[in-house]
């Protein structure tokens, strides 16, 4: 059994042959283990992403996967931002976004503008990778990320 601390916080692991660090802390009915810190339950996973890109905050819309396939695992080695498609395609929940279907002419909605900056500015995600994540073309990614279009924002 080892000990390994997250943002001031403790948590029991055991370390197994694939050097995954298995946590049994508090699982939830999905079987990922969860911590309270700062007052907050979040899965230890979103926590380990928040001090290893040294941010904030996770915006709910963004996952963070395992890349090892083992959820009780909480090595900061395994895990790392899903994939921005998932991302995208979890922000709309019912599905208006046809992804790949419509590169170069989808209208983004003024409440994508947050979350690209979001993605770009916080999480150093790729302006490609987000244009094809929103089926946009990478000149509109780079318009937002420069102010030139929603000002207001
Ligand atoms: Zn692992």
């Amino acid at each position: 059994m080892y000990v390994i601390e997250i943002l001031g916080k403790q948590f029991d692991i055991d370390i197994d042959e694939n050097e995954c660090y298995n946590c049994k802390n508090d699982l939830n009915s999905y079987g990922y283990p969860r911590g309270w810190i700062n007052k907050r339950r979040l899965l230890i996973s979103r926590w380990i992403i928040i001090e290893k890109l040294n941010i904030d905050n996770l915006e709910s819309y963004i996952h963070v996967r395992h890349i090892c396939d083992n959820r009780l695992c909480i090595n900061p080695d395994h895990l790392e931002i899903g994939n921005i498609l998932d991302n995208v395609r979890d922000m709309d929940e019912r599905g208006r976004r046809a992804l790949g279907e419509r590169v170069g002419t989808s209208k983004l909605k003024n409440e994508d503008i947050p979350k690209i900056r979001h993605l770009y500015f916080d999480l150093n995600i790729h302006k490609r990778d987000i244009a094809n994540g929103f089926g946009v073309c990478e000149k509109t990614i780079d318009n937002i990320i420069i102010g030139k279009y929603w000002k207001s924002f």
